[in-house]
């Protein structure tokens, strides 16, 4: 199992924006191109779907760029 990591700090936490409020963040890991929501940190709410085209933040640092990325290039 590989774990996608951040580009910029290593850090293996991203995180996704509710479409319709955005201080309203999902955090995740990426294991092996599989999105694993934190149960913790979502506890109220139902993550919105993740697709290649969802911008993606990092958890560690100002890094964000699509899920695609995180997915494929960054494991
Ligand atoms: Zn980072």
């Amino acid at each position: 199992m590989k774990n996608s990591k951040c580009p910029a700090c290593g850090c293996t936490k991203f995180y996704v924006k509710n479409p319709e409020d955005e201080f309203d963040v999902y955090v995740f890991t990426c294991e092996d191109g599989e999105v694993c929501f934190d149960a913790e940190s979502n506890e109220s709410n139902s993550p919105p779907p993740v697709e290649d085209e969802t911008e993606t933040f990092c958890n560690g640092c100002a890094w964000h760029d699509r899920f695609q990325k995180v997915k494929i290039d960054f494991k």
